[in-house]
């Protein structure tokens, strides 16, 4: 059942759903500063999610991924993965964190049905990892990363800003680390967003520079399945795990857009780096699973063909912890 098809024939099975603006980190290329709360937050409540996610699964969305900010700072998020869990058609329930407190709370939100965690490291050297972040909690994080494995969350992922600063020191330890664990580590190009232009023009690195590192080593590219996101995940005889890259200033980057975002104040996002959106707010405080469903079929029109990044053009877009990356 597709019934979310744009104008440009892409079906989107896939949401994104941010639960809320705060966080608890101090990326130096997302909240440098850290989160300043600049609005009341009036972030949408367990009900409201609940009535979002039964309309998307009842138009084919079969992957919902939770996202903020940190969702992890949200104290009902256990009980959110329970209520996406239930939703009808969607077998999929996945977590992007910045891993605070994951291994204390792993157990319970694979219980309640998590079945895709993606935890952000950007690296592997404990000095690096504080400086980027602001927080020297790398080994507890890796406790959290091994925990989730061993509980058999059937995916768990890395996400790794790829930043010139890291340079391949990044690769070989990520190598290592996934020779033994079967764990994907994709790399994400540094993106231009309103607020961290002068951090990206020192510290974008373009994906050539990881492509041709894996390359050179044996690493070859697998297909990728249709409720994926856009990695290109690399494979290599001696590892278990992959390596990959999510380059979105690549030609063709959004041709295969499979995904919508919802912000944690309910707006509906065509694209992450897009303008304004759809507002479905007023329709998730009460029960009219047709009218949203059609509201956000409706607004599918006015889907772009592809960002501007390349432009420089980053919509109103100040930094991903705002609309959810
Ligand atoms: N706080 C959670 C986390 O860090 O995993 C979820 C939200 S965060 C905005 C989602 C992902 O976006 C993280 O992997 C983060 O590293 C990435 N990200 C944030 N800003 C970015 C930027 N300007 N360019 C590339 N990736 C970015
Ligand atoms: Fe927080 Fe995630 Fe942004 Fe880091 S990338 S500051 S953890 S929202």
């Amino acid at each position: 059942m597709d019934r979310l098809v744009d104008g440009f024939g892409r079906r989107f099975r896939y949401l994104r759903l941010s639960v809320t603006e705060v966080c608890n980190f101090r990326c130096t290329y997302c909240l440098p500063d850290g989160y300043r709360k600049t609005e009341p937050h009036a972030f949408l409540d367990l009900a409201e999610i609940g009535r979002l996610v039964d309309a998307f699964g009842a138009s084919g969305v079969g992957k919902v991924r939770l996202t903020g900010g940190e969702p992890t700072v949200r104290r009902d998020l256990g009980k959110i993965i329970r209520r996406v869990a239930e939703a009808p058609g969607v077998s999929k329930v996945a977590l992007t964190t910045n891993g605070w407190n994951l291994s204390r709370h792993i157990a319970d939100w694979r219980a309640g049905g998590l079945t895709n965690l993606n935890v952000s490291i950007d690296s592997l050297d404990p000095d690096a990892f504080r400086r980027i972040t602001g927080h020297d909690r790398l080994a507890a994080i890796l406790d959290g990363l091994d925990g989730a494995l061993a509980l058999g969350v059937p995916s768990v992922k890395v996400n790794a800003v790829l930043l010139r600063d890291s340079g391949t020191d990044a690769f070989e330890r990520f190598a290592d680390f996934v020779r033994e664990r079967p764990v994907a580590v994709r790399f994400i190009e540094l993106m231009r967003t309103g607020d961290n232009a002068e951090f990206f023009a020192r510290q974008h690195l373009g994906g050539q520079a990881l492509t041709g590192w894996l390359e050179a080593r044996g690493w070859t590219p697998v297909a990728r399945g249709t409720d994926d996101g856009p990695a290109t995940e690399y494979a290599h005889p001696d590892h278990a795990g992959r390596l990959g890259l999510i380059a979105p200033y690549a030609p063709g980057f959004c041709d295969g857009c499979n995904r919508l975002r919802v912000t944690a104040r309910g707006k509906l996002r065509l694209c992450l780096f897009g303008e304004g959106g759809v507002d479905l707010r007023d329709l998730l405080g009460r029960d009219d699973p047709q009218a949203l469903a059609s509201r956000i079929s409706g607004a599918l029109v006015g889907k772009a063909a592809g960002h501007r990044l390349a432009e420089g053009f980053s919509g109103d877009t100040r930094q991903l912890a705002q609309v959810g990356g």
